[in-house]
């Protein structure tokens, strides 16, 4: 099936020669064509353009974007999205004055979703997340990084792994998985968290290497969970299993972990509300793609991602939402776009290269999502009629979405 999409107001993220990421001063800058065509062969992007320039284009299917503007699908490079059960009690505990930490001392936070987890049959599991990956499709999203990290057990990891599977099957977006065994100590290992690392690097990550349910390996580094010695082994060992690091890093605190996370040629490193001058200067040596959630931040009223800084020290930047039972229960990635303009000082040029070229890097896929390039699948979003792009940002809250196009299908 071929379609031609014609009138576009404006056709955003153009890159004729496919770039991996964008960084710096660059960022700024979003190549676009205004009244643009764009043609779309089975699930590909084969041709685009001005409209003074179309030629005599024979297409199954014609869709007229007047007044809409023509962008890549979203590319959300950081998700916990599958997950059993909701969290509102905790929610209305903290608005009450509860601390993230009293609310985790009374076995609520990553240890109430593993229980629920326990108690939820992976069909069930499965049922919900569809349901999250369907409507965050239906807002942009057309690729996602899912983690592992309710399990706390080898059968609660693989069951998860095993639901993040049949997603990959069963929807046409690209799914990427990510094992993150280590995302809280369980009860059990309270006072033995050694020997849980143990259980992570001698039989997790080589049942889950054995039974390649994941690509990556991620630790949550921080303090009172996994320190650096403990993200260390775990890196490596995730290595020698051909598994790649992708961090949890600086949420609450900077105390060293961007350095252990590049030193181990970490993909990304996610979350940097603490940022020092160190962090800085160990990425600018690097290949690994810092990553802020911003939802995160908003939802936690914890302090954003620096992305001024970052971005100004010539560093590139991605955006994810970090969808979540506990720290972010959205998967809206226009919100976390709208948040990044609001709150972090981002310009929409900023914001949308960061949430689609980067992030595609950030889950290693940018040779094939993440911009509008010959032979790249065709993941758009299609606007309503609106102003401008600003607009999108500018109208948080509001879903400005008219159609989703996934692998050349409209959804
Ligand atoms: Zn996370």
């Amino acid at each position: 099936m071929s379609i031609l999409i014609k009138n576009i107001k404006e056709l955003l993220q153009v890159r004729d020669t496919n770039i991996s990421v964008v960084k710096g001063k660059d960022m700024k800058i979003l190549p676009s064509i205004k009244n643009a065509y764009l043609l779309i062969d089975h699930d590909t992007i084969v041709d685009y353009g001005s409209m003074d320039t179309i030629q005599d284009l024979n297409a199954e299917k014609v869709i007229d974007a007047t007044g809409k503007i023509v962008l890549p699908t979203w590319c959300d490079s950081h998700t916990h999205i599958v997950y059993a059960g909701n969290r509102e009690q905790e929610f209305v505990d903290r608005i009450n004055g509860l601390s993230y930490e009293d609310i985790a001392n009374r076995g609520g936070g990553i240890l109430n979703s593993a229980e629920k987890l326990q108690n939820t049959s992976e069909e069930n599991l499965y049922l919900q997340s569809a349901e999250r990956l369907k409507k965050v499709i239906s807002l942009g999203t057309g690729a996602i990084e899912i983690k592992s990290g309710y399990g706390l057990t080898i059968d609660g990891e693989l069951k998860m792994l095993r639901v993040i599977k049949r997603l990959k099957k069963e929807f046409p977006v690209k799914v990427r998985a990510t094992l993150l065994a280590a995302h809280a100590i369980p009860k059990e290992f309270k006072d033995n968290k050694t020997a849980f690392v143990n259980l992570v690097i001698d039989k997790m990550i080589p049942e889950v290497a054995k039974e390649k349910l994941a690509t990556y390996i991620d630790v949550f580094c921080e303090k009172g969970y996994f320190d650096l010695e403990d993200t260390e082994r775990i890196l490596k060992a995730g290595k020698e299993h051909g598994l790649i690091p992708k961090i949890h890093v600086n949420q609450f605190n900077a105390f060293g972990g961007v350095d252990v996370g590049v030193k181990h040629q970490a993909l990304s490193v996610d979350h940097l509300e603490e940022m020092n001058q160190d962090d800085i200067d160990v990425l600018k040596n690097s290949d690994t793609m810092p990553v802020a959630l911003p939802s995160c931040s908003y939802f936690l009223s914890i302090p954003y991602t620096p992305a001024r800084q970052i971005i100004d020290a010539g560093l590139p930047l991605a955006l994810a939402t970090d969808y979540n039972p506990g720290s972010t229960p959205s998967g809206n990635m226009n919100f976390v776009i709208s948040t990044a303009c609001i709150k972090m000082k981002m310009t929409p040029e900023e914001a949308i290269n960061a949430a689609t070229i980067n992030g595609a890097y950030a889950m290693g896929i940018e040779n094939m999502y993440g911009s509008i390039t010959k032979g790249k699948k065709a993941n758009l979003i299609i606007t309503k009629q609106i102003p401008s792009y600003g607009f999108l940002p500018y109208a948080f809250g509001d879903n400005n979405i008219d159609q989703v196009i996934i692998n050349g299908q409209t959804i």
